[in-house]
């Protein structure tokens, strides 16, 4: 019962149940470096999973691994104007190599050695583009080398004022694709093709449900053509950016001269893409499914998808209940499950349920003596329920209790979204909406970033993606939801992280 009421409930404050939910299940904790997070081994264990899935789907779309420097020449991230603009705020900067000790005590004990200043100082990377551009620039000669389709899976550093564990730490983790492409049409394509990966991994992987789009100019990628987002509502009504993929067109290939000779002997610059995503994503998977008991993951994402608990009195009981115990762990490792037998003995069954529920574990099978006698197993499901099943074909009802979990989560936050959007709105049912609470707002928008610019001063909304075509209401508005000029397109508004 104690660990359980250390979750504050949502209701009461949303953000600390945030951080209550990520500390009980012990997902990352605050660390001596303001702004840093450390990332715990259940954290650890849940990124892991959500690599080697995202790695999988990038090696099937033709993609490789490689891997560039942390560090980037400072003259680099000034070559691409509107590049070095959208970053130079947020930069860490290398300008020594050494230290000195100074024969004093204390903090006084070494300085910065002024005779190891850098004649150029080094930038930690916010993001790689200038420094894998500067590379591709001597690796792409003519057409036969292209397309270049390369990912890196690194940590990248953007100075951040207010920080947020995994959803805004200056220090984060992530994949950067970074592509070159003969044609437009080409870098469109993969563009694309990338955000819809994203999105198949967010709503498969992560049951949590996306809308795509287009950025628009204000919020696009500082470099890019065009910005492509995946976007999803948490259970605050407030939007999470879970991904973006640019078509970045020529401008970094003629900041570094990446030329390419053409198959009729001419020489044109290539078109590059860039797409990531990151640790944020484990931010958007609890805010999206946890409750006030804490986290809650979607089984194919669990690091632990099923906990088997022994209920004994007396050690005669210890013994029987722990042998059906150990053959049905052993049975569904065999079927392939993350699977974890839970025989301590200092702690009640009760204070490990609390335990295991805090730490999001979807299915709990508790075995008690009398379970033994009737071959059965009591499953309890994260997510609500509680049956007995039998013993016979364990494996099996596992599996399908779990990937019946894994549908409930999605179809529960696609129901939860779909009730906090509202369409064709006006400019007062607007207002009312996003000082109601907030959700996705569509409506129609002028393309004037000065009409952005004011919805933002008066509600903090932003336009989060204009919309692709699945995800548009079945009439187009025809004059913008905020001036009442002509539409130029519909936007979906939201309140975002
Ligand atoms: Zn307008």
């Amino acid at each position: 019962m104690a660990q359980a009421q250390k979750i504050t409930p949502r209701a009461q404050d949303f953000s600390e149940w945030y951080n209550d939910v990520i500390m009980q299940a012990e997902l990352a904790d605050y660390s001596p470096v303001r702004g840093c997070m450390v990332i715990r081994p259940p954290g650890y264990q849940l990124w892991e999973l959500m690599q080697r899935a995202l790695d999988d789907m990038f090696k099937a779309t033709g993609h490789e691994n490689a891997y560039f420097p942390l560090f980037i020449p400072q003259s680099f991230l000034a070559k691409e104007a509107e590049h070095v603009e959208g970053f130079a705020k947020e930069v860490a900067l290398v300008t020594h190599t050494r230290l000195k000790a100074t024969g004093k005590t204390g903090a006084d004990a070494i300085i910065v050695d002024p005779d190891s200043k850098l004649e150029e100082p080094l930038v930690v990377r916010p993001t790689s583009e200038t420094i894998i551009y500067a590379m591709f620039a001597k690796w792409i000669q003519s057409y036969r080398d292209l397309p270049l389709l390369l990912n890196q899976w690194c940590n990248v550093v953007r100075w951040e004022l207010r920080t947020r564990m995994f959803l805004r730490t200056t220090e984060f983790l992530w994949q950067e694709g970074h592509t070159a492409h003969a044609t437009e049409t080409e870098a469109e394509t993969e563009a694309r093709k990338m955000l819809g990966v994203y999105r198949k991994f967010q709503e498969e992987w992560m049951a949590m449900p996306v809308i795509t789009g287009v950025k628009t100019e204000s919020e696009k990628f500082a470099g890019a053509l065009r910005t492509f987002a995946v976007e999803a509502l948490m259970q605050d009504n407030k939007a999470l950016q879970a991904g973006t993929s640019h078509n970045l067109g020529q401008n970094f290939a003629k900041a570094f001269n990446v030329q390419y000779q053409t198959q009729s002997g001419g020489l044109e610059h290539v078109w590059n893409t860039s797409w990531g995503v990151s640790t944020r994503m484990i931010g958007g998977l609890i805010m999206t499914h946890s409750d006030d008991n804490g986290f809650v993951c979607p089984p194919r994402l669990a690091p632990v998808q099923v906990v088997i608990v022994p209920i004994w009195k007396s050690a005669e009981e210890q013994q029987l209940v722990l042998q059906t115990a150990t053959r049905v762990r052993d049975e569904l490792a065999k079927a392939g499950m993350r699977v974890k037998l839970d025989a301590r003995e200092e702690l009640k069954p009760g204070a490990k349920y609390f335990e295991w529920e805090a730490k999001g574990v979807p299915l709990r099978l508790e075995i008690g003596p009398r379970d033994v006698a009737a071959g059965q197993v009591m499953a309890a499901r994260r997510t609500g329920g509680k049956a007995p099943t039998k013993l016979e074909d364990i494996g099996a009802r596992a599996a399908a209790a779990l990937q019946d979990v894994q549908n409930g989560l999605l179809h529960a936050a696609r129901e939860r979204r779909e009730t906090r959007s509202i369409r064709g709105v006006t400019k007062a049912q607007f207002l009312e909406f996003m000082n109601g609470g907030g959700g996705f707002a569509y409506g129609g928008f002028c393309g004037s970033g000065a009409c952005e610019a004011e919805v933002k001063h008066a509600t903090a909304a932003t336009i989060r993606v204009l919309p692709d075509p699945e995800f548009r209401s079945p009439e187009a508005p025809r004059t913008c939801m905020w001036c009442g000029k002509p539409s130029v397109a519909e936007a979906v508004w939201a309140q975002a992280y």
